[in-house]
Formats: C-alpha cells, structure tokens, sequence
C-alpha cells in the first residue's frame, strides 16, 4: 500500500487522533489494538505520512504531493520507521539491539524538522529485555517522536508499557459494513459473508481468506468431512490427501463446522453460524449426532489446534486419528 487510504472502520480513531493533534495533546506513544486483519499497520502509515505532510487539507488529510509525502510514499523517509522481528530470527522476537537502535534514532533531530514516527509491530513480540530498555525511552520522551505500538494481544505487554500508552483501539467493524467493503473488492459471488465470519469479522483477513485456494475448496472438502461422519470413505486417505493444504487453516476450519454443529443441535431459532452458506447441509449432519459425543470431539480439535502450534508430533498423524476418529461418528 503506498497510497493514503483510510479504511471506513478507521474514522472513529482517527477522529481521536486528529482532535489530540489539532488540540496540542499529542501522546508520545500509542497503543494501537485490534484483530489480525482490521488494518493496524495500514492505519500506523495513515498516521506516519499526516504527521509528516507539509501541507495536510482541512481534515487533517496528508496532500500526497509535497516532498515529505513523496518520500513517505516511496518508502524513504527517515523519520517513518518500522521495527518488525528479525526475519533470521527463529524466535521471532524483537531484541534489545533493535530497540536500542531506535532509541538513537529517537535521540537525533528529525530530518524534516517535524515528528518522527516509530512504529514497532507486533509490539508484543518484545522480549522482556527489548520491552524493559523501550520502557526507559518511554519514559524520557524526545519532544518530537511518537511511538506506535501494533499488536493484536495488547494484555500480552507489559502493564507498565500499557500504561505509557494512549490505548487506540481498532474494532471490527459492523458486519453490514465489512460486508459492502468486502463485496466491493472480492470476486462475485464469492463467499464473503462466511469468509469475513471465519475471519473473526475483520475484513483484511476476510479479503486474504477469499483470495486463497483452500477457499475455493471449503465446500468439497465440508462435503467429504460429512460424508465421513456417516462412515463413508476412508480417514486415512482423506487424511493424506488434506495434509497436502494449509493444516492450521484446515483444522481452524473443521473446528468452525463442529462449532456450528453444536450451534445447529442447540434448537436455537437463528444461531450466528461461522459457514452460514452450508448451514443446511450442517443441520442435516447435526441432526444425525449425538450431541455429547459432537461436544467431546470438538474439545478434542481445539486441543488438537493447541498441540499443532507447540508440539512437533507430525501433523498427519495428528489429523488421521481426529479423522479416523470422527469417521462413523453419526453411526454411533
Ligand atoms: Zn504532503
């Protein structure tokens, strides 16, 4: 993204941001929340290239045409940074060196002679050493920097680093509005309203989501999921075959349709469904289950979730017995 655009779900902490500006109650540092994918680091540029504009219209808009939107645009200025993990890192931390690094960046004068925007994402992945040595900076504010801190677990830092910041949080926004958002710029047809449901609501995730294979696939590989539950095909071969895809993805997904399930069997009028777009297909396998045995199982995939993340057990084997597992299930 090099252009400047403010997504529609921006505008309420926006707004508090240009009234701090024009007010002259500019934090030093901000804590910028929100889920995977309501555009944190999209707003953090919004940000960085206002309070580098030489001439920003009536709303507080940069212009995109003077030299420091220019360089901001091409990716050059020096007084817009960003602080990401090391891609080398196996840890995927941020250390000390890096945010020492930008404390002496801090330290010198900006280069426009306005603010200086630093931007450290995900702030959360801080080591206890990085977040300690950002805390003394914190505390001794250069007049002219302004911290952003990205994270999508703001309860994960430091409660005092929390409290230096000036929370900004990003929520999702309304389903009618991501909805438009989205339809706008995905394929028609396409299944946005289950995409942005398995997204959690938040709409940059719902737009990857779509723009993915497996997606295309949700469908087919629901149906086989069914089938087997009612003993038809073999687990193991349908184990080889999915552990081809995105397994994370895959089991984030099964979970969804045992969920729904679970929703389905409740004898809820309307329940709010993550596959609303297969809720008939889903009803007809949850009327055939039994409800406790449904329930044991979807403990067991969340475990299973738990375990893919933090054991190294080989993720086909792990997926066969869930399958083997579920297979027969509404036979039972
Ligand atoms: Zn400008």
């Amino acid at each position: 993204v090099s252009g400047f655009e403010l997504l529609p779900w921006h505008l309420g902490p926006w707004k508090r941001f240009l009234g701090a500006r024009s007010g002259g109650r500019l934090h030093h540092a901000y804590l910028v929340s929100g889920l995977p994918g309501v555009g944190k680091q999209q707003f953090a540029r919004c940000m960085g290239q206002a309070l580098l504009c030489r001439q920003p219209d009536a709303e507080g808009r940069p212009c995109g045409r003077c030299k420091d939107c220019h360089l901001f645009q091409v990716g050059n200025h020096g007084d817009f940074r960003r602080l990401q993990p090391d891609e080398d890192s196996k840890s995927g931390e941020i250390r000390v060196d890096a945010i020492r690094d930008l404390a002496a960046a801090d330290s010198l004068s900006s280069q426009a002679g306005g603010y200086k925007t630093m931007v450290i994402e995900p702030a959360d992945r801080m080591n206890l050493q990085a977040a300690n040595s950002l805390l003394k900076t914190l505390e001794e504010p250069a007049s002219s920097s302004i911290y952003l801190l990205l994270t999508a677990r703001p309860q994960a830092l430091l409660p005092t680093i929390r409290s230096r910041c000036q929370a900004l949080p990003i929520a999702v926004p309304p389903e009618t509005q991501a909805r438009d958002w989205l339809s706008a710029r995905a394929c028609p047809g396409s299944d946005a309203l289950a995409a942005l449901r398995l997204a959690g609501g938040a709409p940059l995730a719902a737009l990857a989501l779509l723009e993915r294979e497996e997606m295309a696939q949700r469908g087919a590989l629901l149906q086989d999921f069914l089938r087997l539950s009612g003993g038809e095909g073999d687990p193991v071969a349908l184990a080889a075959a999915w552990t081809k895809g995105d397994l994370p993805l895959l089991f984030e997904w099964m979970g969804s349709w045992v969920a729904d399930m679970l929703r389905l069997g409740c004898g809820h009028e309307a329940p709010r469904l993550s596959n609303p777009d297969r809720a008939a297909e889903l009803a007809r396998s949850a009327a055939l289950l039994d409800g406790a045995l449904l329930h044991r199982y979807w403990r067991k995939l969340v475990q299973a979730r738990r375990e893919l993340q933090t054991t190294s057990l080989q993720p086909q084997l792990l997926l066969e017995s869930l399958l083997c597992e579920w297979s027969g299930i509404g036979t039972r």
